[in-house]
């Protein structure tokens, strides 16, 4: 056993010597509290440990024992519904075995260990199996929880049952005499093994216009929310976690307002997931960091929820992964690498900040599964950034940029005028647009692409023309570009503001959003013939269908959002006729 001694506390920073034989990452019990750490540097027989509980009381001369493992989760049935911190020690357990001040040195398994599950079998005796391969499987709530052989170990069944198991119980016995039980540990830094990444070629679908209409993001995929304080990222978030057409959910709350998680913990339990009317978080796992929670619990807490999506994924499914909000993640690192005293990069932030988001945003993706059946999985994340008074230019807005696919930025001005959901149409992106093409055509959707181009045309050339109203007035231009701002405020309006509160704008099916733009555009198209020939615009505004078309957005039926195409045929034609 390797034990060594406290040397130096630097808040959750320990400094220990005598640990010769350490490894990197191993994790490590502090003290007569056994607080528990990680070892994130080596020096000689020093060993610099970030310690997940606060620290105070320490002292120097204390024993720091090796556990020789390093951070892992326990992955297997249960995960679904829980609520942990960031080394997976689960909130409500741990309120219960110290009352709601978490008293420190706490280790709970991440999952029931005495909890009875239904494993029914998916091979018999003589089956050859390698890793990946589903050995069977166990209901968790609505989802089958796949069992599968771990990575790396492989070889012929001679042993299996149905029956009720617990976690650790061996479910599966090979030639080689190995047991497989329904747990597996895995080390949360090290991203799960798969087959092959696919192209990201499948959208996300979340309902929302903005996003899968304008800015898609895909399965698999990366997406970044920079917006400052009140612009709508913990509501686009949740929103995401509800209408994301992913099977499982995984969602990392970094508190900014001390009393945002508890509202996350005390409502999402009750909230029910629109499609299949089940309790959300029953498809979810949340993993809440309080502001009253140690840094490093921080800093931790972004592998152990990949790592649980990775799981998923494992399984054939397709995952979403929200982390809201990753500044405060950055703000761990910053925190723990300054007790290092390592050398600062930009705001203080420790050089390495690039390259660990990159990491974490490379474990994205959608996959060919191990084993033998070429399931397919994918793991979507979705990052909200803080960035401090809503400035883009500070690091972990840049460094996430330069990583991420698709760039939803929130706009405190657009917040400011209740323009939700606040995402600003001229600086976000989608670098996904040429990959997922086929699948609009694919869907039924074939002009798509032509009509999101037109309408970011539209919107781009309405930032100019509100330049020239700003200097020479409304008066100056010609009806066709006035026609072009009132079509654009429909845009805007009428399409890309949607209420995350609205019972049936909340959600809007890929097929409703498709026709709304297009009877949008036809608007635009025909009131541009209209006035080719002479028409005024304001005799086209006053048409009724304007109206009508304002209200689209509230219309469950898409077969009443259909008709308003031919009716803004007929009533432009009627006009032209009249004159
Ligand atoms: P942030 O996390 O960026 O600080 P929030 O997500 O908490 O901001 O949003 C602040 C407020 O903005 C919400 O309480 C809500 O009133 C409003 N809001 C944000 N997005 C929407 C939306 N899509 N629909 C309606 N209101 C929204
Ligand atoms: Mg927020």
């Amino acid at each position: 056993m390797i034990e060594g001694m406290v040397e130096r506390i630097t808040g959750p920073v320990v400094i220990a010597h005598g640990m010769k034989g350490s490894k990197m990452y191993d994790v490590v019990r502090v003290g007569k509290e056994q607080l528990n750490g990680e070892i994130i540097r080596l020096d000689g027989e020093s060993a610099v440990v970030q310690v997940y509980e606060d620290t105070s009381g320490l002292v120097i001369g204390e024993k720091v024992t090796n556990t020789e493992l390093p951070l892992s989760a326990e992955l297997g049935p249960g995960l679904l519904s829980s609520i942990y911190d960031g080394i997976q020690r689960p909130l409500p357990a741990l309120v219960k075995a110290s009352g709601s001040f978490i008293s420190r040195g706490i280790m709970l398994p991440g999952l029931d260990h005495e909890r009875k599950w239904t494993f029914t079998p998916a091979v018999k005796t003589g089956d050859r199996v390698t890793g990946g391969d589903i050995l069977g499987t166990v209901p968790e709530y609505h989802i089958e929880h796949r069992i599968l052989v771990p990575p790396g170990i492989s070889g012929t069944v001679t042993d299996v049952h149905a029956g009720d198991f617990t976690v650790t119980e061996p479910v599966c016995v090979l030639d080689n005499h190995t047991e497989i039980s329904m747990l597996q540990r895995w080390p949360v830094r090290k991203g799960r093994p798969y087959t092959t990444k696919q192209d990201p070629t499948l959208p996300l679908v979340t309902g929302q216009r903005v996003f899968d209409t304008m800015f898609p993001v895909t399965k698999g995929g990366t997406a970044m929310i920079p917006g400052g304080f009140g612009t709508g990222k913990t509501v686009a978030e949740q929103t995401l976690a509800k209408w994301s057409d992913t099977q499982i959910v995984v969602y990392i709350g970094c508190g900014e307002r001390g009393n945002e998680m508890t509202d996350v913990l005390t409502e999402f339990p009750e909230l029910l997931d629109p499609r299949t009317k089940r309790p959300l978080i029953q498809r979810t796992i949340l993993i809440a960091n309080t502001s009253n929670m140690p840094v490093a619990a921080r800093e931790a807490s972004i592998y152990t929820g990949i790592t649980m999506g990775e799981y998923y994924r494992d399984m054939g499914y397709d995952v979403a992964l929200m982390a809201d909000s990753t500044s405060r993640w950055g703000e761990a690192l910053r925190e723990v690498s300054g007790r290092l005293e390592e050398m600062p990069g930009e705001e203080g932030y420790p050089a390495y900040l690039a390259t660990r988001l990159a990491a974490f945003y490379e474990r994205a993706g959608r996959v060919v599964c191990l084993g033998s059946e070429g399931r397919v999985g994918s793991v979507t994340i979705v990052g909200a950034v803080s960035p401090p008074g809503g400035d883009f230019s500070e690091p972990i807005t840049q460094n996430t940029l330069r990583i991420t696919g698709t760039f939803w930025a929130l706009d405190t001005a657009l917040a400011y005028r209740r323009h939700f959901p606040s995402v600003n149409w001229i600086k976000s992106y989608s670098l996904y647009l040429e990959n997922i093409k086929d699948w609009f055509v694919e869907s039924g959707y074939p002009d798509w692409k032509e009509m999101r181009d037109t309408t970011m045309y539209l919107l781009q050339k309405e930032v100019e023309l509100q330049e020239i109203v700003q200097l020479v007035g409304p008066d100056a231009l010609p009806e066709s570009e006035k026609a072009i701002l009132e079509v654009t405020r429909m845009i805007r309006e009428d399409f890309l503001q949607q209420s995350a509160y609205h019972d049936v704008d909340s959600f809007c099916p890929m097929e409703k959003q498709y026709w709304m733009l297009k009877v949008i555009l036809t608007f635009y198209e025909r009131t541009s013939a209209a006035m080719a020939r002479g028409i005024s615009l304001a005799k086209v505004i006053k048409l009724p269908v304007k109206a009508e078309i304002g209200r689209m957005k509230e219309l469950a039926d898409v077969e009443k959002i259909k008709p308003l195409i031919p009716e803004i045929e007929r009533t432009i034609g009627a006009l032209e006729v009249e004159r």
